[in-house]
């Protein structure tokens, strides 16, 4: 059997060890430390437009963090894009609020505008505003922002951006991850760059990043003896962790060059076959293209390939299956045009890792090729 090639693998840049190294060396193994301070500013550093940054223990922890900031209480209800990882979903079960699950559009994937302007038109008519949209780049390509956030500013709710597959890429010469009232990343490892696991919270707000920290450290107010006057988490970066993260800052766009050399090399070794499609950046969209996805023209043909390539021990994924499919969200109200069902239907993602080697990636396309005899 030939060797293992997997969707998307941890791939350490190098200098992590001596991060790690100065964490021991130091007894700085805590969830607080100089590595979560650094690791914060490197990330300002490379977000730019005046952000600010909280590290914490996941992604969800991060979008558990930004419904708290942003008020979402027990019987509130929260938009969300369907086709997402659910994640993105979860923490607004965890505050006891309901998820509207909105469909998806052919360009990017992403939340339909039109779709979410009529899901917010009908839950005001049925006297339950929203109290925030999430909204996700999935895959790594930027939803439709200018779009989204026109509406969501013309209702007047705020959007918390999932970032979490798209740190590195760009909608209109702008990062991903500073688009959001409350933005997140995440840091688990099969992102782009991980720290094993791990998330952070983005703002443009200091008073915001400050009570998320002070959310994230058991809320303990100031004064010696353990005072509090609301409830708290424990969903810090450990300052271990952090190190990790710092090594991996310095390879970031190196990963995303990479990871956008698969997709290249995806489209330009199979573009040949009809029954292959793949999902174009749109005029002024950067994807990091975190998974290499094509379209095939159906659910029998996708499935048929992914165990050819399993066959090769080959990792392959259907694209996510939409929330509002899920057995564990089927009571929520959701508004949907089809989209994101067909997607599922007929989507895959490749082994897309930034440390593919040019011979794995032939060997998936020489599988593909096999598959339908191209
Ligand atoms: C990975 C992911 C998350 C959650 O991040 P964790 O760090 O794994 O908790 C949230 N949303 C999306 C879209 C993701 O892909």
């Amino acid at each position: 059997m030939e060797s293992k090639i997997w969707l998307s693998s941890p791939h350490m840049g190098g200098n992590e060890q001596s991060y790690i190294n100065n964490a021991f060396d130091t007894n700085w193994i805590a969830p607080l430390g100089p590595h979560v301070n650094g690791f914060e500013s490197d990330l300002q550093n490379y977000l730019k437009e005046d952000t600010h940054a909280a590290v914490l223990s996941s992604g969800t922890a991060a979008l558990h963090l930004a419904l708290i900031l942003l008020n979402v209480k027990e019987g509130d209800e929260v938009i969300c894009q369907s086709k997402t990882f659910s994640a993105s979903a979860n923490p607004i079960v965890y505050q006891g609020a309901t998820p509207v699950f909105v469909d998806s559009e052919k360009d990017t994937w992403n939340m339909c505008p039109e779709t979410l302007e009529i899901a917010l038109q009908d839950r005001i008519k049925k006297g339950k505003k929203p109290k925030a949209i999430i909204a996700v780049h999935l895959y790594g390509m930027p939803y439709k922002a200018d779009e989204i956030h026109n509406i969501a500013n013309a209702f007047n709710i705020p959007v918390i951006e999932d970032s979490a597959e798209a740190l590195g890429s760009c909608y209109k010469n702008k990062k991903c991850g500073t688009f959001g009232d409350i933005s997140i990343l995440s840091f688990n490892g099969n992102k782009i760059i991980t720290t094993s696991g791990g998330g952070a919270l983005i703002t443009k707000d200091k008073a915001i990043k400050q009570k998320a920290v002070f959310l994230s450290t058991q809320a303990r107010d100031n004064a010696v003896e353990y005072l509090h006057s609301s409830i708290g988490y424990n969903y810090r970066l450990s300052n271990v962790l952090a190190g990790i993260g710092r090594g991996q800052m310095e390879v970031l766009d190196d990963r995303v060059l990479a990871r956008r050399h698969n997709f290249d090399t995806y489209k330009a070794t199979l573009n040949n076959i009809d029954e292959i499609t793949f999902l174009e950046e749109p005029e002024g969209y950067y994807s990091n293209r975190w998974l290499s996805c094509i379209l095939t023209p159906s659910e029998e043909i996708k499935e048929g390939l992914r165990l050819k390539l399993l066959e090769h021990n080959i990792e392959s994924r259907p694209l996510w299956k939409p929330m509002h499919q899920q057995p564990v969200f089927k009571a929520c109200p959701s508004y949907l045009n089809g989209i994101s069902d067909d997607l599922f239907k007929k989507g895959l993602c490749l082994p897309s890792g930034s440390n593919l080697t040019e011979n794995e990636l032939n060997r998936v396309i020489s599988a593909i090729k096999t598959y339908f005899r191209a």
